[in-house]
């Protein structure tokens, strides 16, 4: 891993985490609450070093060396200069935003935003003191929005749910030059469609749980950032005692050797049934960000490599979307996403927005293309739609 910078990132992805040779090809489960030293000098020590070094063995709430492993990947598939782990998604998305503000604050939101974020920032932060304003998925100039009490811009693209893209390098640019700090969540790109820290924000939010993960059985996120935004991120994700098991973070590592064949998949077969969703007479709209026409296509195009497993379809106005999901046969009924199943849910974005798009008026449903193959989910959604009402 010494010439890490030269290598391509699949090459990379086959890497991380390996220690010295003979050795695993995975870094091993290290389960471990105290670390045991034999003299005071060395316990010192390594309390000292730990303050700036991440990879510092020292106690299990700073996670031991199988979380430093991952939190190590992570950082350099997010271009960031450090990473920090979290036990849930949500929970990182808490800790990417509670670092930089306090009470009197104002913090500006995409509307489109994940609705756990949207109850985080409209509850806790509330309770904090701090407020909270939306702005539409579109702007770039935050001239309406921001207040001298501003401090953070909080940003989701694509769009939770419905995917549209937000010119982040422009809108970076100008909370820059307001003196804003700028978090993403860029759990739709997981490290490797999108890089919104190489587009100009501060800390990236991935809930490791979808891709990262990728198979349905592990809980986690993670925190990545640079410049200024690392020292307080290091400093509150210490002091609030957030951490990984060994063994959520070996699974996720895990998980991630197979993450570009998984999305390159995922990506085909998601197209696939856009495709063919679009041209059906119960279909009015099929929101995908690669989709002629998709609000935002050309930004993601230019700053993005790819695309994911998720689709919304809306239906016409008095379709029937939950007896419609319940006569798939191969996608089955859960929250998340992200896993190699497929997945449908009835979903209704516009409902707690501040700027709802007025042209969606019909039915939603959310559908996640696993890794089936894209023959039996196309058969299995003809089957559906053409199965008396
Ligand atoms: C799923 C998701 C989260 C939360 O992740 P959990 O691991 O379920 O807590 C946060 N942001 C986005 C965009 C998500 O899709």
């Amino acid at each position: 891993m010494s010439k890490t910078d030269e290598t391509h990132r699949e090459t990379r992805l086959m890497h991380y985490g390996r220690g010295p040779l003979p050795g695993p090809a995975n870094p091993p489960v290290m389960r471990a609450s105290t670390v045991l030293h034999d003299t005071v000098v060395s316990y010192r020590d390594t309390k000292a070093r730990r303050e700036t070094d991440d990879a510092v063995l020292s106690y299990g709430r700073r996670g031991t060396t199988t979380a430093h492993a991952l939190a190590a990947a992570i950082a350099d598939l997010e271009g960031g200069e450090a990473c920090f782990l979290f036990p849930t998604g949500v929970a990182a998305v808490a800790g990417a935003i509670a670092p930089f503000i306090a009470a009197g604050d104002h913090v500006l939101c995409v509307d489109t935003i994940f609705p756990a974020t949207r109850s985080y920032c409209d509850d806790a932060l509330a309770r904090m003191g701090v407020t909270v304003d939306y702005f539409p998925w579109d702007t770039t100039d935050l001239t309406d929005h921001a207040r001298p009490e501003t401090k953070l811009v909080i940003v989701e693209s694509p769009a939770s749910q419905t995917y549209e893209v937000m010119d982040l390098p422009a809108l970076c640019a100008d909370a820059h030059a307001r003196d804003l700090l700028v978090v993403a969540d860029s759990t739709y790109g997981s490290g490797w469609l999108y890089r919104p820290l190489e587009l100009g924000c501060d800390v990236s939010v991935i809930a490791g749980t979808k891709y990262l993960g990728g198979h349905a059985d592990v809980m986690m996120g993670a925190v990545s950032a640079k410049g200024g935004a690392v020292a307080p991120l290091r400093r509150h994700t210490a002091m609030t005692g957030q951490t990984l098991g060994p063994d959520d973070a070996y699974n996720t590592l895990r998980g991630m050797r197979t993450l570009a064949l998984r999305l390159e998949r995922h990506e085909a077969t998601a197209l696939a049934l856009a495709r063919w969703l679009r041209d059906r007479p119960e279909v009015t709209r099929v929101l995908h960000p690669a989709l002629p026409g998709h609000p935002g296509r050309e930004t993601w195009a230019r700053d993005a490599s790819g695309t994911n497993g998720l689709l919304t379809v809306e239906f016409t106005q008095g379709f029937d979307t939950e007896d419609f999901i319940d006569r798939l046969a191969l996608f089955s009924v859960g929250s998340s996403w992200g896993g190699f199943e497929s997945l449908a849910m009835p979903c209704a974005p516009e409902a707690g927005r501040t700027y709802p798009n007025p042209d969606r008026t019909g039915p939603m449903v959310r559908l996640h293309a696993g890794l089936e193959h894209v023959d039996d989910l196309i058969a299995d959604l003809a089957r559906a739609l053409a199965a008396p009402a």
